[in-house]
């Protein structure tokens, strides 16, 4: 017995995990007990019941408890052998088929009764299983019927180590319940030692569902006490970068080839009515998808420019972060307008880091766009006095570092998000913020026009996407998974890339962009895309946020049944950015009635709002898993539109917690203020969320 100390001791003191497993670990950010068992389940495999042949239904996982009928048949084919085996049960017959695994003859020989487990296909009439999973009676005695979990893997790495390795970590520990027990007894909420069981390896989807509400109700919790308690300090600081209203701003304005829309403009005032005004900044502008936030921000760094200041503008993804620089340097040239835009990101060189260090540091440069690169400690700022989010809600819980910590002042704050969350919740997430709606889209765009069909259109829409070339447009293709896996059937970019560059002329330029790749190859990419070197883009999901290719007319999805609606209208968002008509495939792979359903939301609205609320009516508690909505605030578990009650509720006891004043001191708060992270007077810092 290991006991409770070994939480954070590295992943190798528990049995079965080498160090060849403990690097395969590694690359999944796990280094120590408790970082594994921190790892959950991204889904559930459910165990179930016995099918009859007869019953069997094509494209679906089913389990067949059957007898060898005829010793198996072995044939070569190349380097492949494929072994044939005939079962039967008393309703029907079934043929199964093994690839390299000749010893498989052994095992089954005429006569001998297994369990056998797989996706039933189908080949003109008759069904069939490939690499069927095989359990004796005892061991499907075992598993029958249970949630088991399913991990994300990396190459090496199988759901069966993991298991392993989860069961006897969660055996050796004893977790610090950290919760008082009012608030546990209160919310009706498991231990944090039974939902941690209940999440790696629940007895029932009941248990599964009470475990996750356990953990979510944390997650929000730990958000909300940390984001009040930076309210709570930073309530009406003074404003210590007063500005005037620049002429350059408004010859921007009026020099812009379209006129701003009454939201912009109302957004526009009111950020302009803070900057100027007696306190420091402190807005969210939410806008939906292609509501124009970018000229906001333009706006607004122009203005902080035009007074003498620094100004800075964060992206979450080096890809738009890219893409604005080129914005703002474009801005400068062509309206001539008086900034000097520097890019500061991860991945550039260290020579050019250090010029860009120096011109921030001495001022040269005044308008600063990056990743998070631009929080470094060691970088300093000249006279930073406005910083910028964009895709704020992209942005992860864990990483609020500080920005301008040096810095006896505050800058203004602003922050863009295009998360389509109800006021009720937003006021709550962002509650220290004031909020500038942008709800209406630019006058010129056409609505763009949708479909959900089934894999059969595939074809016809690979002739539109065509046209569509040939008119001089551009299309995304978006896959959910970057390449090929034994786990799953899901379409991936890696292929469906060869598999179109297969199928359309050599005139037409196919490329990739997926999560994987060196941040300089997604640049180079991006960049040819930009140019229209590059005529369709198959892509994962990582082109949600901010990308803007006015040229850009189609967006194909496929799996489309995969994804959260929410994340389905920002993926949409990616086109209908220009004056061409846009088109958005949505391909459902499932086509069951339940997706189609779903899906067709999209068809019946434009509205992020209403999109992501129909969605959640109707999905069920049991749709807990695969799909989630989208990376809202990088919550592990949490969504929150899922999860909007477990929201409120943590809102609640958060404020109560602060209002009570023995929170500070009472001991009985002491583990929860120490697991939160604001025990030591190290409230962070980041300028709100
Ligand atoms: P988002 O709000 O999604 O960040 P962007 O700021 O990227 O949207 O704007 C999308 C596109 O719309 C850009 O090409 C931008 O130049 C253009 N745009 C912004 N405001 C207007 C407007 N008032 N009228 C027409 N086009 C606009
Ligand atoms: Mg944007």
């Amino acid at each position: 017995m290991m006991g409770k100390h070994i939480q954070n001791s590295s992943v190798q003191e528990l049995k079965g995990i080498g160090e060849k497993t403990a690097k395969l670990l590694e690359k999944l950010h796990i280094s120590t007990v408790d970082d594994l068992l921190h790892l959950f389940p991204r889904d559930y495999d459910r165990m179930e019941e016995v099918t009859k042949i007869n019953q069997l239904i094509a494209e679906q996982r089913m389990i067949i408890k059957a007898q060898v009928i005829k010793n198996p048949i072995e044939k070569k084919a190349g380097r492949l052998t494929i072994t044939n085996i005939l079962v039967a049960d008393d309703t029907g017959m079934l043929g199964l088929t093994f690839f390299n695994m000749p010893y498989i003859k052994n095992t089954l020989k005429k006569g001998s009764e297994y369990y056998f487990r797989g996706k039933v296909l189908q080949k003109g009439t008759s069904l069939f299983m490939e690499q069927p999973m095989m359990l004796v009676k005892a061991e499907y005695e075992k598993v029958r019927g249970k949630l088991l979990p399913i991990y994300p893997l990396t190459h090496g790495l199988t759901q069966n180590i993991l298991r392993k390795a989860q069961k006897q970590a969660l055996s050796e520990i004893e977790f610090d319940e950290y919760l008082p027990k009012e608030i546990i007894m209160e919310c009706g909420l498991l231990s944090y030692q039974d939902s941690m069981n209940g999440i790696h390896f629940p007895s029932s989807e009941k248990m599964l569902i009470e475990a996750r509400n356990r953990l979510v109700f944390d997650e929000f919790l730990k958000f909300l006490l940390q984001v009040r308690h930076l309210k709570n300090t930073t309530k009406s600081i003074p404003n210590d970068f007063p500005m005037i209203e620049v002429a350059q701003a408004k010859r921007f304005v009026e020099m812009l080839p379209f006129k701003l829309t009454t939201d912009q403009q109302n957004a526009w005032h009111d950020i302009l009515e803070d900057m100027t005004g007696a306190y420091a900044m402190n807005r969210l502008i939410q806008g939906d998808v292609g509501s124009g936030k970018t000229v906001l921000a333009a706006l607004a760094l122009i203005t902080c420019a035009g007074n003498g200041y620094q100004g800075a503008l964060m992206a979450p993804t080096e890809v738009l972060a890219v893409q604005h620089y080129h914005t703002f340097v474009e801005y400068a040239r062509k309206y001539d307008i008086r900034i000097t835009p520097v890019l500061l990101t991860g991945s550039m060189k260290v020579k050019e880091r250090r010029e860009a260090y120096e011109k921030i540091e001495n001022g040269e440069a005044n308008v600063i766009i990056g990743t998070h690169a631009l929080i470094q400690e060691k970088l300093c700022y000249h006279n930073l006095a406005l910083v910028i989010t964009d895709e704020q809600h992209r942005f992860g819980v864990r990483q609020r570092e500080s920005f301008a910590s040096k810095n006896d002042k505050k800058p203004h704050v602003m922050v863009m998000s295009a998360t389509p969350i109800p006021r009720t919740l937003a006021m709550i997430l962002y509650g220290d913020l004031h909020i500038s709606l942008i709800k209406e889209l630019p006058a010129d765009r056409l609505p763009i026009k949708n479909c959900v069909v089934g894999k059969n259109y595939r074809e016809t829409s690979y002739r539109f996407l065509e046209k569509e070339i040939l008119a001089g447009r551009q299309a995304f293709v978006i896959c959910p998974m970057i390449e090929k896996s034994e786990e799953s059937d899901l379409e991936n970019v890696e292929e469906y890339t060869e598999k179109l560059k297969s199928i359309f002329p050599s005139s037409i330029q196919i490329a990739s962009l997926h999560g994987k790749m060196k941040p300089q190859e997604k640049n180079r990419i991006m960049d040819l895309f930009t140019m229209g070197e590059i005529d369709i883009l198959v892509s994962t999901t990582v082109i949600e946020v901010g990308v803007n290719v006015p040229n850009a007319t189609v967006m194909m999805v496929e799996n489309a049944e995969r994804f959260g609606l929410a994340g389905l209208h920002q993926i949409r968002g990616r086109v209908g950015r220009g004056k061409y008509q846009s088109y958005c495939i949505f391909i459902d792979s499932a086509n069951t009635e339940k997706s189609q359903k779903r899906l067709n939301i999209l068809n019946q609205s434009n509205d992020g709002f209403y999109i992501a609320e129909q969605d959640l009516k109707l999905r069920g508690p049991g749709d807990l898993f695969g799909i989630r909505q989208s990376g809202e605030m990088q919550f592990q578990l949490a969504d929150i539109y899922q999860d909007s009650e477990l929201l409120i509720k943590a809102d609640r006891i958060c404020e109560r917690l602060l209002k009570n004043e023995t929170f500070e001191t009472d001991e009985k708060y002491a583990k929860m203020r120490k697991n939160i992270g604001i025990s030591d007077g190290n409230i962070f810092d980041f300028p709100s969320i």
